[in-house]
């Protein structure tokens, strides 16, 4: 099969989370087994600095936004690293040449529903012009939502793309792209189309809603989200329209990109390890974070780690009183922060770390690789998310033996093992997962792990050594995902 990503982030050329690390990797898992993949992309100036070799090509298009507004652009490609995948690049550099992919300090970029209509309308254009008959078009979060709807108000005006069969993936329900209904203007389309059955939201205009309800499949990053998002209490709003899927809503775990996240091989640790000789691999890496960081010095004292964007749904409501009273009572833990987002946040945990220069480390901004050493050097790894579509930190902490503490939701429920009496006995174990999600909740979690970790040693090293062995590769899920291509494809036939 031919398969086409339509996304706004994969990395190496660009990230905010979890989506670019699938975008980046699903498609050379899927090559890997044997189909023609292919990803496109805004040409955002990350991708420029992510020093990969760019070529031109002779596409270019001219899409008419508005009355009077025609705006250009043409299509470079690369590829991604040691893969034949090719990345098609739109290059519009008012609309994508910019410091960050959707906002700065003050908050969205306005024009966003004007950027990333053109960026699908652009997609479709350049597509119908490379020589590849396209029988997957794979569409990934709001960025990429109204691709089969205006595939499905003009099906000839892109060739035989019109016949891929589409698919809509939700990486995360919270962000839909909700805009007011006068941008429906930018997708060119007559009126007639702004309809409940493809763009209208209450009156609104909805990237997300309009790819889910026209989309040939939607899927999401777990098993457990995906039931999750067809209730009130996780649908944010669209759980509805996802029920009108009937059954066309699949949750396929995501995987870790193993060339990249993997201990033994990792380059930016300071001491590669495995499953055979991690006890002193961990302790090396923990040595060189407490050095780096002005933590106190010291193997024994257990490192809870934490990595990722400081948003609500990452429960730092739970974190930052649970550091505090940490902090308060002098307990002996050591905290390894890394985040950047909310102001607010930022500034709480600046303030703890100078409280506790000896106990709490907090490095503010995006940090590739220190997420990497924090993973490598950590004991825990705390995630209590209030939601969670999959989440990979906590599977990369499984893969760096750095045990998990997670909310019992979405992906983190899926992946996570609580430890209990009965999943130790039967050796399934691989974290903790919280009983009650509360600061006290969390803290009582972190007491279990800590408790096993300096009373049952074998137990705890056992642990270390299953959560380290479990595999959580792209292979399976890239087995999946051909399974529903290969459906769509036959239905839509
Ligand atoms: P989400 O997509 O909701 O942000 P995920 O756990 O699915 O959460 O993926 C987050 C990805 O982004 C991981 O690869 C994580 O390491 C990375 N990440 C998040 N924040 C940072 C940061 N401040 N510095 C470096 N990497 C980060």
């Amino acid at each position: 099969m031919n398969i086409v990503y339509v996304t706004s982030e994969a990395v190496p050329l660009a990230k905010t989370g979890g989506l670019a690390d699938v975008c980046g990797t699903l498609p050379r898992e899927v090559a890997a087994l044997g189909h023609r993949c292919a990803v496109i992309l805004p040409a955002f100036r990350s991708v420029y600095r992510a020093g990969l070799k760019i070529d031109t090509t002779d596409i270019s298009f001219a899409i008419p936004m508005s009355p009077g507004k025609l705006v250009g652009g043409r299509l470079l490609r690369c590829l991604l690293p040691d893969s034949n995948v090719v990345v098609w690049l739109i290059d519009q550099p008012q609309y994508f040449d910019r410091e960050s992919l959707y906002g700065d300090e003050l908050g969205d970029y306005r024009d966003n529903a004007e950027r990333f209509t053109f960026f699908c309308r652009a997609a479709l254009a350049a597509l119908s012009r490379i020589e590849m008959d396209v029988d997957v078009l794979h569409c990934n979060d709001w960025q990429s939502g109204l691709i089969p709807a205006l595939l499905q108000a003009s099906p000839k005006a892109f060739g035989t793309l019109g016949k891929a069969a589409t698919l809509m993936t939700i990486h995360n329900m919270a962000y839909q792209g909700q805009f007011h209904r006068d941008a429906f203007g930018w997708t060119g389309l007559d009126w007639k189309h702004f309809t409940h059955e493809s763009f209208e939201y209450y009156g609104q205009l909805n990237f997300l809603k309009t790819g889910i309800v026209s989309a040939d499949h939607v899927t999401t990053v777990s098993p457990r989200y995906a039931m999750e998002i067809c209730t009130p209490q996780h649908g944010c709003g669209l759980d509805g329209v996802l029920a009108s899927k009937g059954g066309r809503v699949t949750g396929i775990t995501n995987g870790i990109d193993e060339t990249v996240w993997n201990p033994a091989t990792d380059v930016h640790l300071s001491a590669n390890y495995d499953a055979n000789n991690w006890p002193s691999g961990k302790v090396a890496n923990k040595r060189s974070l407490q050095l780096e960081f002005g933590l106190e010095e010291s193997a024994d004292v257990p490192m809870i780690g934490l990595v990722g964007r400081l948003a609500e749904q990452k429960g730092w409501d739970l974190i930052l009183p649970v550091i505090r009273q940490h902090v308060q009572e002098g307990r002996p833990t050591q905290w390894m922060i890394l985040g950047s987002g909310d102001k607010q946040i930022e500034a709480e945990l600046t303030a703890l770390a100078a409280q506790a220069p000896q106990q709490v480390a907090a490095h503010i901004g995006f940090h590739d690789a220190l997420a990497h050493r924090i993973e490598a050097g950590a004991d825990l790894f705390v995630m209590p998310s209030h939601y969670e579509p999959c989440g990979l930190n906590q599977l990369y902490s499984l893969r760096y033996g750095t045990i998990p503490i997670v909310t019992a939701t979405g992906g983190l429920a899926d992946t996570v093992v609580d430890t209990t009496s009965e999943t130790l006995s039967n050796e399934t174990a691989t974290g903790f997962q919280l009983r009650e999600v509360s600061p006290r909740g969390l803290d009582e979690a972190i007491g279990r792990a800590l408790k096993l970790r300096y009373h049952d040693q074998k137990i705890w090293n056992n642990l270390v050594q299953r959560a380290m062995d479990a595999d959580w590769s792209w292979r399976k899920s890239a087995y999946q995902y051909v399974e529903l291509y290969d459906n769509a494809v036959s239905l839509k036939r």
